[in-house]
């Protein structure tokens, strides 16, 4: 591990002071990511900001009915929440689908959303990868690509996004609430808070620089049978080959996010138009624009099925 030096924030304020006076600072919270990209010295950051004593580990109605979620709670606690269980309970059942309980326990909102690739090839640091050292090449293609994406894909990474959280709050609509530098504070809508790969597979998010997240919003409830299945190698402590976070109504209609498939969590407001017709057409519809390799074409057909499974558990 590269030297770094660290000190302790108090407060956002100061969180956010720290890292606008340092451009090579990176925030840590749980540490269940950056810890182990550090020891590889895939991310060599020279100072770290420790943002677990700045507070935001509440979860809180909103004014509209919904919920907001503190950056810093934990992923046990969030999934343990009773009006999670109640109302959101896709997100609930994302969060245990992840990791272990132990790494629930340390592991935090922001930093879920903030996790990156289990790409091997992003691990290796023998092998070229773009998203580890831009024009470098991609070993993934023509390597092993079967857990690879199928949709949302470019010639520079065909990496997927690991979180099992995330895909969840892309089907409920969930907003992310920052604070940057200067002060000025937005809200992004979870659909645009993470990237394609394109040219510049290294940049994930589209945060800036030192930007800092306070919180995830959820809208106020809506209802549903909330369904969220993983297909994955073994039964725990493994990233999604598919995962589909589903919400269903009673007449049929309803809307889903895809894991395990793309860049970002795969949501296609066309494909919901075509959930009450069936999995076959709503899967069709969602990756209708898939560019998948020999390894990963299987995926296709999971998707569909995963879905078809989710549906029928939803209909009883
Ligand atoms: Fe790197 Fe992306 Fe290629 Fe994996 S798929 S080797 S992360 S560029």
């Amino acid at each position: 591990m590269k030297a770094f030096t660290y000190e302790r924030a108090t407060s956002v304020q100061q969180a956010v002071s720290m890292a606008a006076s340092n451009p090579d600072a990176r925030f840590i919270a749980g540490g269940t990511n950056l810890l182990d990209l550090m020891k590889l010295q895939i991310e060599t950051p020279l100072h770290l900001i420790d943002i677990n004593h700045v507070g935001l580990d509440k979860i809180e109605a909103t004014d509209d009915g919904g919920l907001r979620i503190g950056a810093m709670v934990r992923n046990t606690a969030l999934a343990a929440d009773e009006h999670v269980r109640r109302d959101y309970s896709v997100l609930s059942r994302a969060l245990v689908a992840g990791a272990s309980g132990q790494l629930r326990n340390k592991a935090t909102t922001a930093g879920n959303l903030l996790q990156r690739t289990r790409c091997p090839y992003f691990y290796d640091t023998n092998q070229p990868c773009n998203k580890r050292q831009p024009g470098s090449g991609c070993s993934a293609f023509g390597g092993f690509s079967r857990q690879h994406a199928v949709v949302g894909t470019s010639e520079a990474c065909i990496a997927t996004h690991p979180s099992d959280m995330a895909i969840a709050m892309r089907a409920l609509d969930a907003k992310v609430e920052t604070v940057k530098g200067d002060g000025t504070r937005r809200t992004i809508p979870i659909a645009d808070f993470h990237r394609l790969p394109g040219d510049t597979p290294h940049i994930e998010t589209n945060l800036e620089r030192g930007e800092f997240i306070t919180a995830v919003t959820l809208p106020a409830p809506i209802g549903g049978k909330q369904i969220y299945r993983k297909v994955r190698d073994r039964a725990s402590y493994a990233f999604a080959l598919v995962s589909i976070a589903a919400v269903v109504q009673p007449d049929g209609t309803g809307r889903f996010a895809i894991g395990g498939v793309a860049h970002k969590p795969w949501r296609m407001g066309e494909a919901d138009a075509q959930l009450k017709a069936g999995a076959r057409e709503a899967a069709r519809a969602a990756l209708a624009d898939a560019r998948p390799t020999e390894q990963n074409r299987y995926k296709l057909d999971l998707v569909e099925r995963t879905l078809g499974a989710a549906l029928a558990e939803a209909k009883g």
